[in-house]
């Protein structure tokens, strides 16, 4: 008998239908003899439609209340499998983060995971139910409720099979596993049958959408095996673990990001010390940074180049603003037309020559490189939001062809 951790997504359970169809994997799985544990997201758009219900009310909410309404959508998931599972004659029991006891820190909106306990699931595991767990949501110290960030559940499910020590992790998504590009983008973009944590790490943080980042963290630290396979189709997917069989491939993939801005501080002061004020500013205000770029210096000045996510653009330039005369910058330039493509690849470790060839397959395509950052196992380049495409499959024909 293995415990098994099965995530569904919201496409999985967009509708009645799809419901059945994931209750009938759920019970078929019970029924080979598993103890099986449940982790839904919200139905469909649900999440987005609540945030766009928010904002009829009031577009500046508390991120408290916020959360508050979101956590409903996991909610009404796992009562309605419940019920749909039932139907099938099969005993079940919904529980949400309270029951579970699945604790965070307080950042509402992005909350970070701290505990969870498995003994209320191990006891409706011991009277041999079927045991569904809202996703996405969580427990604040001040015993408020809390949502993971877009995507979370994913992170809720890996979560569960750490503290259930779950013998398999299984991520049902839409697509039937990872690809060496996003296969709507690149049509020849093949799946892969297996990654190790790291270069999907890579690969979640850059804008593939199949998994939660911190989901692939979790996983790695406690050595949770994942898969990520469908829930239309019976085809096997593609494993997470530590190591995978590389089939003669550098890279494991293509990723593009939109979600971002540049933002660019202009006329700095050449002096130690810039740097580290802006950035405690931002970090202050939990505002992320991902790519940085400094120019070299020209006399007593110089430009620091940054992204954030688009979301957080608005914040970050309006914390930079506030402190324009302590930091001594000139101006700001803002973008929020640009997009990242980065490869990603443990193999490219000890592989010369992978830069020049993505930047060749730019060049190709006429396509301007505006920032530039890397890792031991990946490229990432800032280019035009409206070449992102192109430069998806001009990057992988060059890799994968
Ligand atoms: N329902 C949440 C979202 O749409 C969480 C999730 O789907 O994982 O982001
Ligand atoms: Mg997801």
């Amino acid at each position: 008998m293995s415990l098994i951790v099965m995530k569904f997504g919201g496409s999985s359970v967009a509708d009645a239908e799809c419901m059945f169809r994931v209750a009938q994997r759920i019970t078929d799985c019970y029924k080979a003899g598993n103890e099986v544990v449940v982790v839904l997201s919200a139905q469909g758009d649900t999440t987005d439609e609540l945030i766009e219900k928010a904002r009829e009310i009031n577009p500046n909410g508390s991120k408290r209340e916020m959360d508050m309404l979101l956590s409903c959508g996991e909610q009404m998931s796992v009562a309605l499998c419940a019920m749909a599972i039932q139907k099938l004659g099969f005993p079940v029991v919904s529980l949400n983060a309270w029951q579970v006891n699945l604790r965070t820190d307080s950042r509402y909106g992005n909350a970070h995971i701290t505990k969870t306990s498995a003994k209320r699931i191990r006891e409706e595991l011991d009277r041999q139910r079927i045991v569904l767990v809202t996703g996405f949501q969580g427990i604040s110290r001040e015993e408020d409720i809390t949502t993971l960030g877009r995507g979370g559940s994913d992170t809720s499910a890996v979560a569960l099979a750490v503290a259930l020590k779950a013998d398999l992790c299984q991520i049902y998504t839409d697509v039937d596993g990872v690809y060496t590009a996003d296969p709507r983008l690149v049509p020849n973009a093949k799946k892969l049958q297996e990654i190790t944590y790291d270069d999907m790490l890579e690969l979640a943080s850059l804008g593939a959408k199949v998994l939660h980042n911190r989901s692939v963290q979790m996983a790695k630290r406690y050595h949770i095996d994942l898969e990520v396979l469908s829930s239309f189709k019976n085809v096997p997917g593609t494993i997470v673990k530590e190591v995978a069989k590389m089939e003669k491939v550098v890279i494991s993939g293509v990723a593009m990001d939109q979600s971002i801005a540049r933002i660019a501080l202009v006329g700095l002061n050449n002096e130690p010390g810039v740097a580290y004020q802006i950035f405690a500013k931002l970090a202050k205000k939990n505002i992320d940074v991902d790519v940085i770029l400094q120019s070299i210096g020209r006399g007593d000045s110089k430009d620091i180049s940054i992204t954030v996510t688009r979301e957080a653009c608005d914040e970050a330039v309006r914390v930079l603003e506030e402190n324009r005369e302590e930091l001594g910058f000139e101006y700001l330039n803002v973008r929020k037309d640009v997009a990242k493509v980065s490869i990603v690849g443990g193999g490219m470790l000890n592989t010369p020559g992978i830069a020049a060839s993505m930047f060749q397959a730019l060049y190709e395509e006429h396509i301007n490189i505006h920032m530039i950052s890397t890792s031991e196992i990946k490229i990432t380049v800032l280019i035009d939001e409206d070449k992102a495409d192109r430069a998806v499959r001009a990057i992988h024909n060059k890799f994968f062809d």
